[in-house]
């Protein structure tokens, strides 16, 4: 593979102007880091950029004089002495947009407050729009740039697994299993994890979301691996369950449902197929076998420069499957006392169907 290409972030921007001018605002202010980083390249974590009238500016402070003129390359950038909304706010005003859309999902009551404040008080009436996730749902489909980062993110991803294997041994706290995962992660150039690394093992597997703690690896059971890397700003997500000694009886035939559910719901990813299609593929397997109550989460969901992301892969969604966007397929089931288990891969839709990003074995393991 060659050299990744930079992101066309002018193709962004006049994409979002062009989405909140169907929204029925003339400016758009952006807030949530993940976005601005999507529209104009800054990474730091002090940062508003407004769109509006062809133009894009974004406002940090002074900690980010150099690295923000590097990243936002073509965007201006105003290095504000007071806090970045605020400055925002006031050159949206004092450049004329009179309706100012902004995601409320991503604004906090305060956080408005601030905003209204800092426009003249006659102007604060009307002025700030809730226009919904427009960047959000622009980022649910990923680029070409996008989707060669994510397949790096997730080849790391399997590398560190497969290393794993030589590694688990009973006895293991999970805290240590994690910390040496995370360890090689960093070695192999992650610049963090996607989430606290998830280490759950004997009865601490059917907690679905089990950080790791001072838990002993069992001598037989299973032990469940979720984590993911962070390469170049976009995260990936895995699970893999292995089995510490021989299975105990009903643990195989519980794996291998869920292993027949997940790659059921994998086999129905396609451009055009719903979100909540996907989920019943799996829960129904899981269903036939009497297992779908203990399956308590949604089958997967959207995943790129954050780790959580739309859409959501969950019961009777109706959002439709779109080529480009990046998906996670984990369905799990969860005996609480017992064990549980959950086998998750990153899927790209494409225009044949899902392609997984993550092809680390899914097959039983001992150890
Ligand atoms: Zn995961
Ligand atoms: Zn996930």
């Amino acid at each position: 593979m060659g050299r990744i290409k930079e992101m066309n972030f002018s193709l962004r921007k006049r994409r979002a102007a062009a989405a909140a001018k169907s929204a029925g605002v003339d400016g758009m202010l952006v807030t949530h880091l993940p976005d601005v980083r999507y529209l104009c390249g800054f990474t730091g974590s002090n940062a508003a950029l407004v769109l509006a009238g062809g133009r894009a500016v974004l406002f940090t402070d002074g900690l980010y004089t150099g690295q923000a003129k590097a990243e936002a390359v073509g965007t201006r950038v105003v290095i504000a002495k007071k806090p970045a909304v605020v400055a925002a706010c006031e050159w949206t005003a004092a450049a004329g947009v009179r309706r100012c859309g902004f995601d409320a999902a991503n604004t906090t009551v305060a956080g408005l407050e601030t905003m209204r404040k800092a426009v003249p008080a006659k102007m604060r009436r009307g002025m700030f729009v809730a226009v919904g996730p427009l960047v959000a749902r622009m980022r649910e489909v990923k680029d070409a740039e996008e989707i060669a980062r994510m397949r790096k993110a997730a080849r790391v991803g399997c590398e560190l697994f497969e290393g794993m294997l030589t590694y688990l041994e009973a006895g293991l706290a999970e805290a240590e299993v994690a910390a040496t995962l995370e360890y090689a992660a960093r070695l192999a150039g992650a610049e963090g994890m996607s989430f606290d690394t998830i280490v759950a093992s004997g009865v601490r597997s059917a907690l679905p979301h089990g950080r790791a703690t001072g838990a002993k690896l069992p001598k037989r059971g299973f032990v469940t691996l979720d984590f993911g890397v962070i390469l170049d700003g976009y995260c990936s997500d895995m699970t893999r369950t292995v089995h510490m000694g021989k299975a105990m009886p009903g643990e195989r035939d519980v794996y291998d449902s869920v292993l027949e559910a997940q790659e059921a719901a994998v086999a129905a990813v396609a451009p055009g197929v719903t979100a909540g299609e996907v989920d019943e593929a799996a829960r129904s397997v899981l269903r036939r076998v009497k297992l779908d109550q203990y399956f308590s989460h949604s089958t997967g969901h959207g995943v790129g420069l954050e780790i959580h992301e739309g859409p959501r892969l969950a019961a009777k969604q109706k959002q439709v499957l779109e080529q480009g966007m990046v998906i996670t397929i984990e369905p799990g089931v969860y005996m609480p006392g017992q064990f549980g288990l959950r086998i998750e891969d990153m899927v790209l839709v494409t225009a044949r169907g899902g392609e997984v990003l993550t092809p680390s074995v899914k097959a039983w393991i001992e150890l």
